[in-house]
């Protein structure tokens, strides 16, 4: 199976994705993930690509779709492959269709994760993690022991891109982006909508029962 995973940055497609990928014995390609790595790596090109993350841009098609290229290269034809935050536009839509099609492949479904905009902005903008112990916390819903600090005592890290400025432009991007690309799968009637308020063990069974009812 092919699935992709959509959703608004904060609709807690990470947190699916992790409960999904042992399940259905997923490869999991998140695009986010691989430009951190890169920005995480201090190269020259992770430097560009921090300033664009920062700004709450998206990095070009054509840098994506290489780097996702070199990846699902590396894959038999039939493994099964959760794609998260890619594709992020239509022209990426269209260049994996004709990927997985030169392989007889094809994506099975979309997942959309939806949630009201409020829940997004305290989901990113709360988010904080401690880079020592690996700790998660969120300043709304979790918050942690002491301002700003972990309780192992480390000082938390907030992701650049979760600042309140940058996430609303994130939010209004994301809508902007993601219209063509919804209406795009949206024609070929394999969106299949999720609303992601509840816990984490609700939005997993909601997916797993729509995933088990259509496809097993
Ligand atoms: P995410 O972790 O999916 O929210 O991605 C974080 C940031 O990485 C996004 O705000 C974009 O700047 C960039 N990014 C991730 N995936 C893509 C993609 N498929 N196309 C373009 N930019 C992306």
């Amino acid at each position: 199976m092919k699935l992709v995973l959509m959703g608004s940055p904060g609709s807690g497609k990470g947190t699916l994705s992790k409960d999904l990928v042992p399940k259905y014995d997923f490869k999991y390609f998140s695009t986010g993930d691989m430009l951190r790595e890169e920005v995480a790596s201090g190269s020259g090109i992770g430097n560009k690509i921090k300033a664009v993350i920062s700004a709450g841009d998206l990095v070009s098609d054509e840098m994506i779709i290489e780097m996702i290229k070199t990846k699902l290269d590396e894959l038999p034809d039939d493994a099964n492959v959760l794609f998260d935050g890619f594709p992020r536009t239509k022209e990426q839509a269209e260049w994996l269709d004709s990927y997985l099609s030169s392989r007889n492949q094809k994506i099975d479904a979309v997942i959309m994760l939806t949630a009201d905009h409020d829940l997004l902005v305290k989901r990113l903008s709360g988010r904080r993690n401690c880079k020592e112990c690996g700790r998660k916390y969120n300043t709304y819903f979790s918050p942690p022991p002491g301002n700003e600090t972990c309780e192992c005592g480390s000082r938390l890290n907030m992701r650049t891109d979760d600042s309140p400025e940058t996430v609303s432009k994130r939010l209004a991007q994301y809508d902007d982006q993601s219209r063509n690309l919804i209406s795009y799968y949206d024609s070929m009637g394999l969106v299949i909508r999720i609303d992601s308020e509840g816990s984490e063990e609700q939005v997993f069974k909601k997916v797993e029962n729509e995933l088990d009812r259509r496809y097993s």
